[in-house]
């Protein structure tokens, strides 16, 4: 087996069926043109997973009631992303999920026993680098990789750096569970990668192992330090959830504003059935937060935006941004610019629904060709519901867990 590097000719050992990827100097993709007309979906890649069924069905074209929008023009302004939905919102961003694995089982993200996918079912490399350059090809300008936790994915700086290193992309961002960035953060900055977002639930040894099952707090404290010895813009990202760490939001704050890094506050979201705890009694929304943090400092409402979901608080005196991400207490679908694609290669139109696409089987049956997972990603656009509708009681909750969504 010869390794494969993005833009080398490859001769794979095998017969012709087994084609090399031919990711360079293939024919370019058809152009394709997006209708009001509902396209065929590819379907999604199982049954829909959720534990009771959705109103609107997974894949299904139109919203009830709303059938009209599917022939509003979409508006495409000059030098834009291609990808433009039915809302007319421009997808530029795309969160790449590289593995679904983890060395933590975050109790808000996973269950004490997961089964994770079999390897087959999971994108190769050169794969995940075709659907990168896909999406740029169409306009996308921000990649995000994320997991599961992408560090423990073998060859994850090597890919990094050939995504990177994609005409037309303007960042490439990671989210980490940040333990295994003392020895990564360096070559991951060497590879391209512009920021990285660090999650941090606590700063008590004890307590962080109890939220992460299995973490390690010193390991993660080293990997922070790591990455801002490398030059990143650091943010970090805390999950908040009453009666856990909801006593720690100050000393958090603190530990951010010493550091000069940004924090985002995230409420938890209903993904995947847990048994640690009910989201319902955990939940904390962003302006209880800011109530707690106000107590300790003053807080002014920020202008400052970037590409995800979070809303912007400043301290007069820091430099560091506290961010909300509040998916229950305000919703930011209107000003959605993203999909998902997981890692067995379902893009994910909205977090919080199953409206989906499959893309593998394009990847897998056109080795050389980009253009029919070109034309499926424009015509998933459609898919792309208006909202979410996240409901914390049992019951409600998306049966799909977040290692598996790609957060
Ligand atoms: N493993 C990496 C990490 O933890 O940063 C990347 C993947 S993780 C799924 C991405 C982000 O999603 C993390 O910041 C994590 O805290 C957040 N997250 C996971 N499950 C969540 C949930 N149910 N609600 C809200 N945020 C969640
Ligand atoms: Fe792993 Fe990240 Fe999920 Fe925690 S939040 S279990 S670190 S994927």
């Amino acid at each position: 087996m010869v390794a494969w590097r993005p833009g080398s000719c490859i001769v794979r050992q095998g017969g012709a069926g087994d084609r090399p990827p031919g990711l360079r100097g293939q024919k370019r993709g058809r152009r394709s043109r997006v209708s009001g007309v509902a396209p065929q979906p590819t379907e999604g890649s199982g049954a829909p997973n959720r534990t009771r069924m959705h109103p609107r069905a997974p894949g299904s074209i139109l919203e009830p009631g709303k059938q009209e929008i599917s022939n509003i023009p979409r508006i495409r302004q000059e030098g834009a992303s291609l990808l433009v939905d039915r809302f007319n919102r421009s997808v530029d961003y795309v969160r790449l999920s590289v593995t679904d694995r983890c060395d933590f089982r975050c109790v808000y993200c996973m269950a004490e026993k997961m089964t994770f996918l079999p390897r087959e079912q999971v994108l190769s490399l050169e794969e995940l680098y075709r659907a990168a350059r896909t999406f740029v090809s169409l306009g996308v300008r921000r990649i995000r990789l994320t997991g599961g936790e992408p560090l423990v994915r073998r060859d994850l700086v090597e890919l990094a750096g050939w995504i990177a290193a994609l005409d037309g992309l303007e960042e490439l961002n990671i989210t980490t569970n940040g333990a295994r960035l003392a020895t990564l953060a360096e070559p991951l900055r060497r590879a391209g990668v512009s920021r990285l977002n660090i999650s941090l639930d606590s700063l008590d040894e004890e307590r962080f192992r109890r939220v992460t099952r299995t973490g390690k707090l010193h390991n993660v404290l080293e990997g922070i330090e790591a990455a801002r010895q490398a030059g990143f813009r650091v943010k970090l990202n805390t999950v908040v959830m009453r009666g856990y760490n909801d006593d720690e939001i100050p000393a958090l704050v603190d530990f951010a504003l010493q550091r000069g890094l940004d924090l985002s506050f995230i409420e938890e979201m209903p993904l995947g059935e847990i048994d640690d705890h009910s989201r319902e009694a955990a939940y904390m929304s962003s302006e209880a937060v800011r109530e707690r943090i106000r107590q300790h400092h003053e807080l002014i409402s920020s202008a400052d935006s970037t590409p995800g979901p979070s809303r912007y608080w400043r301290i007069p005196g820091h430099d560091s941004r506290l961010g909300f991400i509040s998916p229950h207490s305000h919703n930011f679908c209107h000003l959605c610019n993203r999909v998902r694609l997981t890692v067995e290669g379902r893009l994910l139109l909205c977090l919080g629904n199953e409206h989906s696409a499959d893309l593998k089987p394009l990847l897998r049956e056109h080795p050389g060709d980009d253009g029919p997972l070109r034309d499926a990603i424009i015509r998933a656009m459609d898919l792309k519901p208006a909202g979410h509708d996240f409901n914390l009681a049992p019951g409600e909750q998306l049966v799909r867990f977040m290692n598996m969504t790609g957060g």
